[in-house]
């Protein structure tokens, strides 16, 4: 192949050859160091995004570089008809720091899901029959892109066209037990939640209305599944979010932050409901590949220690100062939420619809910020990031506010 034609690759070229699917930024970063990251213009970015909470160890981690490149000289692959090393060793440590008895491996968070999903189908297959397989989700989720995943997720824009999609699925509003008493029942399997709404807008549950669900699960012999997919791996200030909310979950899926972004998810889940997943009835090529798992495991490694998760809600104590002062001067935001290194900043109703325009703005000004939905910004960033980089990419983002509101009331 000719490597001059493949270096000649500029954005227009995505309009050339990728399916529509997407429509990224101009900017094509081509490296990044903790939480800078620089584009092919060597401009320098402050990483507010982390990948969509993904990076939370920040870009070229040293030891994980070192693990990855330890690891790739040594076994990439085996496929499940073997186990390995560094498979065994993830699991063992995320039964040790979790709940969970068992763990299953796969690629990504909506893999994860739908492993959670037919485990809690065959659980209730398995102990009580057919009848019971009705999974309630709630309204504004979000579980991945796959099939079942989009049925199970609580957006409507995300099943448009694909229909018909997958029955037995009911959804009511997040946080409001008695919708949740009105509609659960003998038939239910499995309640799913998110403990902290990301993609619907970083909206944490009640404390008390995730006590109830688990108390309605257990009512109802249905499994709680607890989607961990953004808010595992240390992002909210404990290894995992369910932990802050006194209860335990019976299945939990977790991906994002769990490979740094090398690609893996994990479903975990207690001794009871992982015999559901008997031999021969699910599966997946890649999931617990010893490259995925060696680096997962330095992760983990890392993050679930008590300086890191200490620094968690250290740092987020400073981007809530940060935002208010920046809402005090410029009035933007009408509420300023979440947990941990998961922020979100909802704007006030004169600026509704218009959150996206934050990520342009902030983009020139040398900053990667994220929305959840149209009306809230959102931050994740890595769960290292400096108190130097917080300063200073609040100091950008404060700039880009100003053009953003600017540009908007011209508009
Ligand atoms: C991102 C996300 C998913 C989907 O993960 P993928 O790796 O994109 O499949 C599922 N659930 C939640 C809560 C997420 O934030």
């Amino acid at each position: 192949m000719d490597r001059k034609v493949t270096q000649q690759v500029t954005r227009a070229t995505f309009d050339e050859v990728m399916v529509p699917n997407y429509a990224p930024s101009a900017i094509i970063p081509v490296r990044g160091e903790g939480s800078r990251v620089w584009d092919k213009e060597g401009k320098e970015y402050i990483d507010f995004a982390g990948g969509i909470a993904v990076t939370a160890l920040g870009h070229s981690h040293p030891t994980l570089v070192n693990v990855m490149r330890e690891q790739a000289g040594q076994l990439w692959h085996l496929a499940n008809i073997m186990t390995n090393e560094p498979a065994l060793r993830l699991a063992k440590k995320l039964t040790e720091k979790t709940f969970a008895d068992r763990v299953f491996f796969a690629n990504s968070g909506a893999e994860a899901n739908e492993a959670a999903f037919k485990l809690a189908r065959r659980y209730a297959f398995d102990h009580f029959g057919p009848e019971k397989h009705e999974i309630i989700a709630f309204n504004k989720s979000f579980h991945g892109r796959t099939l079942f995943t989009v049925s199970v997720g609580g957006q409507a824009k995300y099943k448009e066209g694909f229909e018909p999609t997958p029955g037995g699925i009911q959804h009511c509003d997040y946080n409001n037990i008695e919708q949740l008493k009105a509609i659960i029942s003998d038939k239910t399997c499995a309640v799913v939640m998110e403990p902290i709404q990301g993609e619907g807008g970083i909206i944490p549950a009640d404390k008390e209305f995730a006590q109830q669900v688990r108390e309605l699960c257990d009512q109802y012999n249905a499994l709680l599944v607890y989607d961990e997919v953004q808010s595992g791996v240390g992002r909210t200030g404990t290894f995992f979010a369910y932990e802050q909310l006194g209860v335990t979950p019976d299945v939990l899926t977790t991906a994002k932050a769990l490979g740094n972004g090398f690609p893996v998810g994990a479903m975990l889940a207690t001794e009871k409901a992982a015999k559901s997943l008997a031999f021969g009835t699910h599966g997946s090529t890649y999931g617990g590949n010893p490259m995925a798992c060696a680096i997962a495991e330095a992760v983990i490694d890392i993050i679930d220690t008590p300086e890191v998760l200490a620094g968690v809600k250290e740092r987020h104590d400073i981007f809530v100062a940060g935002l208010e002062a920046i809402n005090e001067k410029h009035h933007v935001f009408k509420d300023i939420r979440g947990m941990g290194l998961l922020i979100g900043a909802e704007v006030i109703d004169s600026l509704a619809g218009k959150a996206g325009t934050f990520i342009t703005a902030a983009a020139e000004e040398g900053l990667f910020v994220l929305v959840a939905g149209p009306n809230v910004l959102r931050l994740a960033p890595s769960l290292i990031i400096t108190k130097e980089e917080i300063t200073e990419g609040l100091t950008r983002l404060e700039k880009a506010i100003v053009k953003a509101v600017a540009d908007a009331k011209a508009a």
